[in-house]
């Protein structure tokens, strides 16, 4: 058995059923998709718009694409057709810009809003407050082409797992909020998507659904 698949069946005994696993194939070639996919892998997810559009045509079209970094939008058009889900929506701006293009292929685009927890300084990412009142407005929570499936974040890169516990306990809680608010509208607001190679564990402990792993499963880029 191949080193990815291996890794791929260790991953699956390990994490809960309720929480799927998004393979991060980002400077992985097509071969080593294709090595995941045989060990039975459906879902994969790239950070960039011209990297995903390169490897989509060479790999099966049962394959989930997921994106999960920056989108800027320019870029929506051309993606827009090959994504199941967007993980990194991070303004307005671009989910207007998504809902738009979906619209015009007849597309429905699962979505996530991502949250800005780290400590670190970024451009990216909703504060809770933006995503509350973002989720309040229903000119917005009923966009055409967008169906609103929950959260994306990602913790400070440290080593410190105390830190990192209360970044996803953070987001877990908004999560639950928004959930509980129970918004009309938003009936398929059931997804957290934390946890990366270094936190899943963390990740799961803290109400993940999707964990983004990619160097547990691929090696190192
Ligand atoms: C690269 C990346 C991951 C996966 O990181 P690993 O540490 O290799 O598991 C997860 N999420 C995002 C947004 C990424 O860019």
């Amino acid at each position: 058995m191949s080193k990815i698949s291996n890794n791929i069946d260790k991953l699956r005994a390990e994490l809960p059923d309720r929480v799927r696993l998004v393979a991060v194939s980002k400077n992985h070639p097509a071969e080593s998709i294709r090595e995941a996919y045989q060990a039975g892998q459906r879902i994969f997810g790239e950070n960039r718009v011209q990297e995903l559009l390169a490897k989509q045509p060479l790999l099966p079209n049962d394959i989930e694409w997921h994106l999960i970094g920056h989108l800027q939008g320019n870029k929506v058009k051309a993606i827009v057709p090959y994504v199941s889900m967007i993980h990194s929506i991070d303004s307005v701006r671009l989910l207007l810009e998504v809902s738009r293009e979906a619209i015009k292929i007849s597309k429905t685009i699962d979505c996530l809003l991502q949250v800005h927890i780290a400590r670190e300084e970024t451009k990216f990412g909703f504060d809770p407050d933006e995503v509350r009142s973002l989720l309040a407005d229903g000119s917005l929570r009923e966009l055409p082409g967008i169906s609103f499936r929950g959260l994306m974040g990602m913790a400070t890169f440290t080593d410190d797992p105390v830190q990192v516990a209360s970044e996803f306990d953070l987001i877990h809680r908004l999560f639950i909020e928004i959930k509980e608010a129970g918004f009309a509208g938003l009936p398929l607001f059931n997804e957290l998507s934390i946890g990366m190679s270094g936190d899943y564990h963390l990740a799961v402990k803290h109400g993940s659904t999707l964990v983004r792993i990619g160097t547990a499963i691929f090696g190192s880029r």
